[in-house]
């Protein structure tokens, strides 16, 4: 039997990242099922173009991991200014809607900044118990009216959007927009998970958007950063390149923790003494022979989405848009993007590379349906004048994409968590530990998810 000290689960970005920091440290098998590294953040080439699993950026927010990546990029990569606006009531707007009203028919506008002010006052009133119009603006940035900002464990998604932005902003932008995304009824949506992603805007912004100048410097990704060549694939690539314990084409086929022994497809029995999952919570527990009947019953009640994205090769596109947000129903995707917009290699010359990704609830989609529907859109928006400009395609499916925030999640993750801990296992990354994340969040939690195995924790 193969023994190693630590077996990793799963070769994406989380678990390359805790193989860099054993390397030559301590003795580690990377066990990934597919024949490629990288996970989610891989790169596919078809027909001269380069296609991400749907536009994949890094928004670098610590100095560790940032100074990580762009060295193992070595020069590969560019930092760029995001273009990204949403399409809505026959026009285009820039992104974040509640902040660039100015390109909506007027009614929308107003009804919308109506909407804002009304939330606004009645939050301001709650928080400072005075009538709003007579506190100090300054009072809004505060810490107790941060805290009435950000969403909770209890607090659902409908109550959160209208608190928070009002009717209009809710009505035309954020309820239709998250429906499309979540495929969940937004009534059980929980929001922990709002506050990195959806900005909330001070009045003067609402404002300002609607009447005044454009405004692009709120939320979390006005800059991103993405590989020169090779598409994000190449991050995962440079990271594999050092992992001489990472074996592709492998499947962890069963685990017993207590054991530590793991069944790996063409491989045999492993023994371990330490692990760390980055495969999805869900299957991992339903893998673990020695998971207690609690912990298999928490873990049935987590639930995902499923997105697909459909990778378009365009010609005589002359759009320097980065990406979209489509909240209307007559569109079927809910965010299409122009990749080589941010990197040229991406596509052949003359050509440009588009995805479009359609959420579902985990059924399957009709592609061919869906195709012909993503087309017209296209031609809608103006994003294309006709289906003679594609000259190539390829559909690439993400079973599990969103994990869902709901009660359910709330109450699994502690019954999990304490049955890993206590087994001495971590399970990291954005569907190990079941969470929406990002590139650099999975990469610092191998990294820790590493330092703390070697610091003996
Ligand atoms: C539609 C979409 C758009 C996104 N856009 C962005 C973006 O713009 N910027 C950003 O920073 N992040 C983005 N993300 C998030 C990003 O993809 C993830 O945060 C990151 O890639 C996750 O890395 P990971 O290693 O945690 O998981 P994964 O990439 O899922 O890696 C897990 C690996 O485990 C392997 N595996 C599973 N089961 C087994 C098994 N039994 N045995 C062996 N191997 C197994 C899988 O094959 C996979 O390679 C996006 C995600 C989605 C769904």
């Amino acid at each position: 039997m193969l023994r190693t000290h630590t077996l990793i689960i799963g070769g994406g970005l989380a678990g390359l990242a805790a193989a860099k920091a054993l390397e030559g440290k301590k003795d580690y098998l990377l066990a990934e099922r597919s024949p490629r590294p990288g996970g989610l953040a891989a790169t596919v080439g078809k027909g001269g173009f380069l296609f991400d699993y749907s536009g994949h950026l890094l928004h670098l927010r610590w100095p560790h991991t940032t100074a990580l990546i762009l060295e193992t990029l070595k020069g590969n990569c560019s930092r760029i200014k995001r273009d990204a606006r949403i399409y809505a009531h026959k026009s285009w707007t820039p992104y974040p809607f509640q902040v660039n009203l100015s390109g909506m028919p007027y009614k929308v506008k107003s009804e919308c900044v109506s909407g804002f002010l009304a939330a606004y006052a009645a939050r301001r009133s709650q928080v400072t118990g005075h009538n709003p119009l007579e506190v100090p603006p300054q009072m809004a940035s505060g810490q107790q009216a941060a805290r009435s900002q950000a969403g909770d464990k209890t607090e659902v998604f409908t109550r959160w959007t209208r608190r928070v932005f009002g009717e209009g902003i809710s009505k035309h932008f954020m309820l239709p927009y998250n429906s499309k995304l979540w495929q969940y009824p937004l009534q059980r949506l929980t929001t922990e998970w709002c506050a990195p992603f959806v900005p909330v805007p001070r009045p003067e912004d609402v404002l300002e958007g609607a009447y005044g100048r454009r405004r692009d410097g709120l939320g979390y990704n006005t800059v991103f950063h993405y590989p020169k060549r090779g598409g994000i694939g190449a991050l995962p690539l440079a990271l594999a390149r050092k992992a001489g314990g990472l074996r592709l084409g492998i499947e962890v086929e069963s685990v017993n923790l207590k054991k530590g022994t793991a069944l790996i497809k063409y491989f045999g029995q492993v023994r371990f003494r330490r692990l760390i999952n980055t495969s999805p919570l869900n299957e991992f527990i339903d893998r673990a022979q020695d998971a207690p009947v609690s912990v298999k019953k928490a873990a049935d009640k987590l639930r995902h989405n499923t997105v697909y994205v459909l990778n378009l090769g365009v010609r005589g596109v002359k759009n320097t848009m980065h990406w979209g947000y489509f909240p209307g129903e007559r569109f079927p995707f809910y965010r299409a993007g122009i990749a080589s917009n941010f990197s040229k290699g991406l596509a052949p010359d003359g050509c440009a590379s588009f995805y479009i990704e359609i959420a579902t609830d985990g059924q399957a989609l009709n592609l061919a349906s869906a195709e012909t529907e993503v087309i017209n859109g296209l031609k809608t928006c103006g994003l294309i004048k006709s289906s003679s400009q594609i000259v190539e395609k390829l559909w690439l499916k993400i079973p599990c994409a969103y994990v869902i925030y709901n009660r359910e999640r709330t109450e699994a993750l502690p019954v999990i968590f304490d049955w890993l801990k206590a087994n001495k296992a971590r399970s990291i990354g954005r569907y190990g530990a079941w969470k929406y994340s990002f590139m650099e969040e999975s990469i610092k939690e191998g990294l820790e998810a590493a330092e703390q195995l070697l610091g003996g924790r």
